[in-house]
């Protein structure tokens, strides 16, 4: 059975970067016939806030990755204090004294001779006398001890992996507060809730050694592991929670279409096309974590404004029905609405501009050469209701009267009766037109 688990801390709105880890894990989830767990890794009391679950929450049910379970780590602090109590039982746990700027001197020192930065285990040297007058000062925070040893796994997309431990510090797992750490909590969890397969971002690679071993000292079971690249911007500049342009939130508000944003994430960065897909389901068949490459991947928020235009111009108008409802299109003009507007929009937003447009009119653009040219032709509107004929009719009658054709006819015409110079085909346009601000005077 699989299980997969997309982890965020509630700490801010989720960005494209999750957006990528979420998806990747929902669908293996999904193609197994297995369960996606959402785990809000909320240890951190003080930057975890309420407000941030509910906007992960919108923006996975936004793009319709609905998850099977949610589990909270605020909710399970006691489990994580009886596993710290087990490793320490087993002697893998030693309690520690310095302070950051102790150990970023040490760290200093080490990389001035040329050393890794690696802590130096000196706390394990300390006896209980010294212990407990380190006590006095503040309480201690407790590292794993690490098996100096190299760890293996296959990774799903970077393939063997090999981490030297030697390099990498005895992670810390609590804090002298008593606040369980990241790893502890995390390792918990998964092997807790039976997660089988864990994909993350490459800066956890190395989180991956330790929790590896951290697993097989307490005999659990060691999820598969891979690691996707990370998404850069495309001046390959690294995309932080703090660029707010490309929270999935603001995606929303701007109109993009969850299908573009899954299909173009479902596919970047792996050697296959990024192509429009027309479903979740389609989506689930066609992903192949195996196809993702290792180097940092390119997101550029530009290359969803087509992919969203593609899916929208491909709805009919049942499909998007709330949206023109909303707007005050009656129901019985709701599908020539879209057929008219549709090849048109870039985003559903585009829509009111419009149906304002046919409702309200447009302030006329008119060239001054073409002035006496649109009052002529105005003039000769058949008066009543437009149909489907009148453009037809009109511009040939215009024709005739005034000797223009072409473009020096249509132009000036959808220029003053739209205030734009292109949109959607005028023959079907003007029957909607119910208000048309050309005076008939010079
Ligand atoms: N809360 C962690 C993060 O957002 C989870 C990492 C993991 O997937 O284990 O980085």
């Amino acid at each position: 059975m699989t299980t997969t688990r997309f982890a965020p801390s509630p700490t801010g709105h989720l960005h494209v970067g999750n957006l990528r880890t979420a998806l990747f894990n929902y669908l293996i989830a999904r193609q197994m016939d297995g369960t996606f767990v959402l785990r809000i890794d909320d240890t951190d009391p003080v930057r975890s806030k309420p407000k941030y679950v509910d906007s992960i929450k919108r923006d996975l049910e936004w793009l319709g990755l609905y998850w099977d379970q949610i589990e909270f780590q605020s909710n399970r602090l006691e489990q994580y204090a009886q596993t710290a109590e087990k490793l320490r039982d087993m002697g893998k746990l030693y309690e520690c004294f310095e302070s950051s700027l102790e150990l970023d001197l040490k760290r200093k020192k080490q990389l001035n001779m040329g050393k890794p930065p690696v802590y130096d285990r000196s706390s394990l040297t300390l006896s209980k006398k010294e212990k407990d007058s380190l006590r006095v000062e503040s309480n201690g925070y407790w590292r794993f001890m690490l098996d100096q040893s190299r760890i293996d796994w296959a990774d799903g997309i970077l393939g063997e992996t090999s981490i030297d431990v030697a390099s990498v510090s005895d992670p810390v797992l609590i804090r002298g507060d008593g606040q369980v750490l990241y790893t502890l909590a995390s390792i918990c969890d998964d092997t807790d809730m039976g997660v089988s397969y864990v994909v993350r971002g490459s800066d956890h690679v190395t989180n991956t050694a330790t929790q590896i071993q951290i697993i097989q000292a307490l005999s659990g079971n060691v999820p598969k592991f891979a690691h996707h690249s990370l998404l850069v911007g495309s001046k390959g500049e690294g995309l932080s929670k703090r660029l707010g342009s490309l929270a999935l939130g603001d995606m929303r508000e701007a109109g993009l279409q969850p299908m573009a944003l899954l299909s173009h994430l479902a596919k970047l960065g792996s050697s296959e096309p990024v192509e429009l897909m027309g479903s979740l389901d389609e989506i689930i068949l066609g992903f192949d974590l195996t196809k993702f490459g290792a180097s940092p991947t390119k997101f550029d928020q530009m290359d969803l404004a087509p992919l969203t235009m593609k899916y929208l111009q491909g709805l009919s108008a049942s499909d998007i029905i709330a949206d023109i409802s909303a707007l005050g299109v009656p129901p019985e003009k709701a599908e020539d609405f879209w057929n008219i507007v549709r090849m048109n929009i870039s985003t559903l937003k585009d829509l009111s501009a419009w149906w304002d447009l046919m409702e309200k009119g447009a302030e006329p653009k008119i060239d001054d050469q073409d002035r006496e040219f649109v009052l002529k032709a105005v003039s000769l509107l058949p008066p009543g209701q437009f149909d489907a004929n009148t453009w037809k009719t009109w511009t040939q009658n215009v024709t005739e009267v005034t000797g223009r054709s072409g473009k020096n006819l249509y132009m000036p015409l959808r220029q003053a009766l739209t205030g734009m110079s292109h949109g959607p085909d005028m023959g079907h346009l003007l029957p909607f037109l119910k208000n048309i601000k050309i005076k008939n005077k010079p």
